[in-house]
């Protein structure tokens, strides 16, 4: 049987280690058999991702440097996409920032600086990178964030970042209405908590990470692995008629009161 990705070019930004909710999403879209062409931010994270990516056997169509703060570094990595590589099908957003002294105490403490960098990353980055993805998205395409309860939920010293993600949600639906006429989709999973660098800059990650295996319905985490087949179902046609949605892959903990 061939893979639902097949031929389908897929831009992956995110994958910082073997950690990255990305990278478990890699793995999931290079067995259904996509191109993978990837953008990293800090050099140090290209070079781990050069090294899994040989480790694992997994064959990168391209890597291009992206930062989501800086409006020309996005205009020329899709430019090199557009050059190498021609139409896209898919992209993974997997990016978020805020600074470590807003993940910790009161929301009410928030800066202003720390407020504006959180957004700008965290969420201005997706409609950004849905305009230029949506120039090579010619055969259509599937856009996937990866979002968190904290923005539906007050969850202790997720602070501005729940915030972040409340816009990146909205703007998950904003998007899939303006790009749905081109036949392109978008799409949010919110994941439950899994130790990934950035979770470890937010405090009380145990805490979160425990109340998951206590009240969840089914009593455990989710890892990187189901968070990538659940981002591989929203890139794939089986998900065709689905937009401007968020999916929980969380073991259930939402429905929890
Ligand atoms: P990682 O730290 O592994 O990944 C975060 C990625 O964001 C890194 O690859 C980093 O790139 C990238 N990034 C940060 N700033 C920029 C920038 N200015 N330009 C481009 N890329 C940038 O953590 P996760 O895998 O946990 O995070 C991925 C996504 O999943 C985030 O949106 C996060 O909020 C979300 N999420 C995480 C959960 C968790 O519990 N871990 C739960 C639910 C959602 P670089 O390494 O090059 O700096």
């Amino acid at each position: 049987m061939s893979g639902l990705l097949e031929g389908k070019n897929i831009v992956v930004m995110g994958v910082a280690n073997e950690r990255s909710i990305a990278w478990g999403i890699t793995k999931s879209l290079h067995h259904q058999g996509a191109n993978l062409i990837f953008t990293n931010r800090q050099e140090r994270s290209r070079k781990k991702l050069e090294k899994l990516l040989e480790k694992h056997d997994i064959p990168a169509k391209l890597i291009v440097s992206l930062d989501v703060a800086d409006d020309s570094s996005i205009e020329t990595a899709f430019s090199e996409i557009k050059d190498n590589v021609g139409i896209i099908h898919g992209l993974v957003h997997s990016v978020a920032f805020a600074k470590r002294e807003e993940l910790d105490g009161e929301y009410a403490d928030t800066s202003r600086d720390g407020y504006l960098l959180a957004h700008e990353i965290s969420a201005y980055s997706l409609v950004a990178v849905t305009r230029a993805a949506k120039e090579l998205m010619t055969e259509g395409g599937s856009i996937v964030t990866q979002t968190y309860i904290g923005s539906e939920r007050v969850i202790p010293n997720y602070n501005i970042m729940g915030v972040a993600k409340a816009s990146l949600e909205a703007s998950v639906r904003y998007l899939a209405e303006d790009v749905g006429k081109y036949d392109i989709r978008v799409n949010a999973i919110s994941a439950g908590p899994i130790r990934t660098i950035s979770a470890k800059g937010v405090s009380g990650f145990n805490e979160k990470a425990s109340v998951v295996t206590e009240k969840a319905p089914l009593r455990r985490n989710v890892d990187q692995d189901q968070v990538g087949d659940a981002t591989m179902f929203f890139l794939s046609d089986l998900s065709r008629g689905v937009t401007g949605e968020v999916l929980h892959v969380d073991s259930g903990f939402h429905i929890i009161g």
